[in-house]
């Protein structure tokens, strides 16, 4: 048998297993190791933040989708992997010799590129920590008014920002501030209408921005590239994703920034028993934005990929699409919807989102009835 290694349950990788579950592969042992039994989906984390959602509604089982595809499930991390040799180190010590390995492990974040988060920063991944912590935050904010900035000016900082002044107001807790330290003007990338309208809802919501960047975080304060001083009693790090260290020493070739450079079959560039799909991965000859659209969309031309190779055939290419639509939430069931230069606004945007999102994982067996 040979074997094949799938790594993280990614938004790519849960494709896969169901692929899996409907036609097995031939001669393959197949394993899946992730260091989470379960899948917490990130688009819905600021409709869980906001209270719109349960934990249950947000999550994927993982275990369950293996187990439907005859897949072993390794509830580990990986810490080190040989390319040349074939070889996955686990954080649990052991060694995994594999085939092909495929990787849709996610992005990290680097927790010493801003002084004092590491110790008093409440990071947004791994997203199963930020879950955790995020329930001390609430009962601290329910008990005294607290102020709380979001640092990271992108969608994920914007919408965390919004979900966490409702939460504050919707919990009937007076005098708590959120503010967002956005480093550079808010959404940055996104069309004017809809940076427009996030900094009008924003702004509306009583939030603070602040366009430099955050150069120090201590126990009550947050500190700007400016000298302003902010005070903080719960600082949220939202900035950008960084490439897991543990590929430095894979042997594969690597980006600018130490992603894996894949080609149009999402294979890597130097060694094709290696896949790779979703953020912690970059085309070389398509770059897009690393984002979740892209990771969903890569799991059927992944899927398809893994069975060539297990079939000895030559994997096809995959054109990932130009365009994405994104639905940013603002805190209450609203939303807004960005695709290309078009922006729109309303309670129905919401609604949109909700569907899409409780669709997605009701697909790979997650989620609970709504409230
Ligand atoms: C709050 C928030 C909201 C977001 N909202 C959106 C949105 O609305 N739309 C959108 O397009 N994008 C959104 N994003 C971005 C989105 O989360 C990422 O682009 C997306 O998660 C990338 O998918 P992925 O499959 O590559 O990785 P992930 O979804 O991060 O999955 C990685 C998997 O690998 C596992 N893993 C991690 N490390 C290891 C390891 N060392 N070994 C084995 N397994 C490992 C993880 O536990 C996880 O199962 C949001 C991000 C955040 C933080």
């Amino acid at each position: 048998m040979k074997q094949l290694l799938l790594a993280g349950g990614g938004h790519a990788h849960v494709h896969v297993l169901r692929a899996l579950a409907a036609q097995p592969l031939p001669g393959v042992r197949v394993t899946l190791v992730t260091p989470y039994a379960r899948q917490m989906y990130s688009g819905m984390v600021p409709g869980l933040v906001a209270g719109h959602y349960t934990v249950g509604q947000c999550v994927i089982p993982l275990a369950p989708l293996a187990r439907a595809a005859g897949v072993d499930f390794v509830e580990d991390a990986l810490v080190g992997l040989g390319a040349d040799r074939g070889e996955a180190r686990l954080a649990g010590g052991t060694a995994r010799h594999w085939d092909a390995i495929s990787l849709d492990t996610g992005p990290v974040m680097d927790r010493d590129a801003l002084p004092g988060a590491r110790e008093h920063g409440l990071f947004v991944r791994p997203i199963e920590t930020f879950v955790e912590r995020f329930e001390a935050w609430r009962a601290r904010a329910a008990a005294r008014p607290l102020a709380t900035v979001v640092v990271g000016g992108g969608a994920a900082g914007v919408e965390l920002a919004l979900a966490m002044a409702y939460r504050q107001r919707s919990a009937g807790a007076p005098g708590g501030r959120v503010a967002l330290v956005a480093g550079g003007s808010v959404l940055a990338g996104f069309a004017a209408g809809v940076r427009r309208r996030a900094v009008r809802a924003l702004r509306d919501r009583g939030i603070a921005v602040h366009e430099p960047a955050a150069s120090a975080i201590g126990a009550d304060r947050i500190v700007l590239a400016d000298g302003a001083t902010l005070p903080c009693d719960a600082a949220v790090i939202a900035t950008g994703a960084s490439a897991p260290a543990w590929l430095a020493g894979s042997g594969l070739a690597l980006d600018a920034r130490g992603f894996v450079m894949t080609a149009a079959t999402l294979q890597s560039v130097s060694y094709p028993a290696v896949f790779a799909a979703g953020d912690v991965a970059t085309r070389t000859d398509r770059p897009h934005p690393k984002s979740g659209v892209y990771a969903v969309r890569a799991g059927p031309p992944l899927a398809a990929s893994l069975r060539a190779w297990a079939e000895g055939r030559d994997p096809a290419p995959y054109t990932p699409q130009r365009r994405t639509l994104y639905l940013l939430s603002l805190g209450e069931r609203r939303a807004i919807a960005s695709w290309g230069p078009l922006a729109a606004e309303g309670d129905w945007v919401w609604r949109w989102k909700d569907r899409i999102d409780r669709g997605f994982i009701a697909r790979y067996g997650g989620g609970s009835p709504p409230r």
